[in-house]
């Protein structure tokens, strides 16, 4: 069986600070799902396409050739061609993700890439539904979160200098929203695998959250 690390939870939990580190750690390699939603996002919204109009947003995920790969300043996204690292973490895509994020061609889409991205093992994989759908038989699968709070003033801190006009207040509204789609949509929602580990990081040093990951692989 593959040996491979899935890591699902909320917005803001620090998944994907986490998940680079335990790769590095490991010597794996580390895919971030929630960077192939923003793409097919990003996509869609540069090409004028309504998120609301499902066919048409499944037409051009499609068409869309995305790839993560290593760059100087960590991992790169690319879609046909173009680099959107930057683009993807925008105010825009942030708002309009979780709506493209219910439709079901777009996540079969997906999940069927990431399958292939982690079919030999070797990979840390983070999102909402790995441990639930698309990796179920991960030897090590990881429900990381923290109070909405703690979440809010990470995230706050990561954006200030990109959204400098953001308040923690209205992170957390954006957040708590986000989650609430995320969690009440139809198709592989985000909800703790029943084998997962919860490991809530409000008042862990992130050092912790690595170190009780690593445990986990060696058990
Ligand atoms: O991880 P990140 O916050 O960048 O994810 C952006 C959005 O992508 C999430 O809010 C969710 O709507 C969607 N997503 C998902 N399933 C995943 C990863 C992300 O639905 N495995």
């Amino acid at each position: 069986k593959p040996f491979n690390i899935a890591i699902d939870g909320p917005a803001g939990a620090g998944k994907s600070t986490v998940a680079r580190r335990v790769a590095e750690a490991l010597g794996f390699v580390y895919v971030d799902t929630g960077a192939m939603y923003r793409a097919v996002t990003w996509n869609c919204l540069e090409r004028g396409c309504d998120p609301d109009e499902d066919e048409n947003v499944a037409k051009l995920a499609r068409q869309c050739d995305i790839r993560l790969r290593p760059g100087e300043n960590g991992q790169e996204v690319w879609v046909n061609g173009r680099n959107v690292t930057e683009e993807i973490r925008s105010a825009e895509v942030t708002s309009n993700v979780s709506r493209i994020a219910q439709n079901r061609e777009v996540r079969e889409l997906l999940a069927d890439m990431q399958r292939r991205m982690a079919a030999e093992g070797g990979v840390v994989m983070d999102g909402r539904d790995i441990g639930t759908t698309v990796l179920p038989d991960a030897p090590v699968k990881v429900f990381l979160t923290a109070s909405p709070r703690a979440r809010a003033e990470r995230r706050f801190l990561e954006l200030k200098d990109k959204r400098p006009s953001l308040t923690v207040e209205e992170l957390e509204k954006e957040i708590a929203e986000r989650d609430r789609m995320d969690s009440e949509r139809e198709v592989s929602p985000l909800v703790q695998a029943p084998d997962a580990v919860r490991i809530d990081s409000t008042n862990l040093k992130l050092e912790e959250v690595i170190g009780k990951i690593l445990e986990l692989c060696r058990t």
